[in-house]
């Protein structure tokens, strides 16, 4: 009997790091592994442990974002007065959504167009823009 008490779900968020798919496998020492997508796009793997004791946040980029210089002084879509989202959030929505097809039903259900809009505080409308690339077309 696997004991759960470092519970992981779909949706959650370690740092920058959200889960997208609670079990992917095992460590070479018998660890549930998880898989996490980070807010830089990339996807990494954790243990519970790694995750509750906060070990890993991120997939290893927090360090090279702090170095990073601010983005192009002409951005799209961000300097739009009535834009809610940013780029890093279309991004990461985007990625959840192409996520949730390797969910079970159950935790697909969590990240639906209601779900996501309430989120990130937009309308399904603009999710459903964003995320079939209607809109933010610049962002990749
Ligand atoms: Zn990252």
């Amino acid at each position: 009997m696997a004991r759960n008490v470092h519970p992981v779900a779909a949706g959650q968020r370690f740092g920058r790091g959200v889960v997208i798919m609670p079990e992917c496998g095992r460590s070479r020492n018998g660890s549930v592994l998880a898989r996490l997508l980070c807010d830089c796009g990339t996807r990494y793997e954790a243990t519970r442990p790694q995750l509750w004791r906060a070990g890993k946040l991120s997939c290893g980029c927090a360090r090279v974002h702090h170095l990073r210089k601010p983005q192009s002084r002409h951005p799209r879509g961000e300097a739009h007065p009535l834009s809610v989202l940013s780029d890093s959030d279309v991004r990461e929505l985007r990625e959840l959504w192409d996520s949730t097809r390797h969910l079970r039903p159950q935790d697909a259900a969590r990240w639906s167009l209601s779900k996501l809009a309430g989120k990130y505080g937009v309308s399904e409308g603009a999710v459903d823009a964003a995320v079939h690339r209607r809109t933010w077309r610049h962002v990749t």
